[in-house]
């Protein structure tokens, strides 16, 4: 079942259509709230600047709207212009990429190291087997998972320079980090236009920068997996980026099969986890850690953080237990069905 449910809820936000002054007589500079929503990468779009004039803010999230576009141009796995596609089609032959695919590619790849292949970009044929990429949903046959896990191994994809090869049968979805990376242009973009005060909701993913215009952190509240909102988080200068099983899946004689894959397996991640939520500086981390974390579960996510420790986590357990590590205790609090769920603080 696709849906949109996996959109985080941002709590006192302005929510106004447009662009508007916040009612002040003389508004404080950089205090024009411009909201804007769009369909791209699959989902719905939601970005708000505080800008210092409704022109400057429209401006900026038309320019906003064009990077967007932009990029899922360049990193789509369905569209055929796109370079990913072009790679994936290229019958082991090397492809020159663009500045950005090539960049999102190395940090993608890092990443899959990172995780032990945990997060796996050359994950797609497995993916397409169980219809994720078109919506005509299946159960694979073993035998079928088995022979297309052959051709899943990221260390196969070789990234020098610009040139990109993959072997026949080997093929990239960056699905798991391009909304991410989307996350951290954006913020750039509105940075370079003098902005200092913007969220955006990219499905999943929450970026803000700077804090609210009155300098107070901003809302963001983490969904819970059987509806409604688990728990809320402040923050500031940061991307909130969660993985569920909820967010897209489908049914089948009573099992529900979820659309991030544990390589090592071929089978849906079924980790003991119904979301996994990073808190990181950046984007792109943020998105490639919160599927690799729901692949990983929460034992090998806590070694993970434990050898790392750049990101924060907050982890929902199917079994109805939270856990977060230390750097979220004063920020994240549980509310709604899951107030007064084990909350579990994990420290260094
Ligand atoms: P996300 O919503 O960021 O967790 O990314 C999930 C998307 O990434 C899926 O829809 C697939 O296209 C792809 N994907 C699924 N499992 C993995 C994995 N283990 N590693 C990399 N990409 C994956
Ligand atoms: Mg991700």
């Amino acid at each position: 079942m696709k849906s949109v449910r996996l959109l985080l809820f941002l709590l006192a936000l302005l929510l106004l259509p447009g662009c508007g002054s916040p009612g002040a007589d003389s508004p404080v500079r950089g205090e024009y709230p411009c909201r804007r929503e769009l369909l791209a990468m699959d989902t719905i779009m939601t970005l708000t600047v505080y800008a210092q004039s409704e022109k400057d803010g429209q401006e900026i999230l038309r320019q906003a709207a064009g990077c967007i576009q932009e990029l899922e141009a360049l990193l789509s796995v369905t569209e055929a212009g796109s370079e990913i596609y072009q790679a994936n089609h290229s019958n082991g032959k090397p492809v020159s990429l663009s500045d950005e695919p090539r960049q999102l590619l190395a940090e993608a790849l890092a990443l899959c190291e990172s995780t032990g292949g945990a997060l796996d970009v050359t994950v797609y044929p497995v993916v397409r087997a169980w219809g994720f990429t078109t919506g005509e949903y299946r159960v694979p046959e073993a035998a079928e998972l088995a022979g297309l896990l052959q051709k899943v191994d990221y260390t196969q994809a070789i990234l020098e320079g610009d040139r990109l090869a993959l072997p026949e049968g080997v093929e990239l979805d960056l699905g798991a980090v391009a909304k991410g990376w989307t996350g951290d242009r954006l913020m750039a973009l509105f940075r370079s236009a003098g902005v200092s005060s913007a969220i955006v909701e990219l499905g999943g993913n929450v970026q803000a920068l700077g804090a609210k215009p009155d300098g107070s952190p901003w809302r963001v509240a983490v969904q819970a997996p059987e509806g409604g909102y688990a728990g809320a988080l402040e923050v500031v200068d940061k991307a909130v980026v969660t993985s569920g099983g909820y967010q897209r899946y489908f049914e089948q004689d009573g099992v529900a099969y979820c659309h991030i894959i544990d390589p090592s397996t071929g089978y849906p991640a079924e980790s003991g986890l119904s979301s996994a939520t990073i808190v990181a500086d950046r984007g792109v981390q943020g998105d490639g850690l919160s599927t690799a974390l729901f692949v990983m579960g929460r034992e090998r996510a806590e070694a993970y953080w434990r050898e790392h420790q750049d990101f924060d986590f907050i982890l929902l357990g199917a079994d109805g237990t939270a856990a977060i590590t230390e750097g979220l205790e004063d920020s994240f609090s549980l509310y709604g069905k899951w107030e007064g769920c084990p909350l579990e603080v994990i420290r260094k």
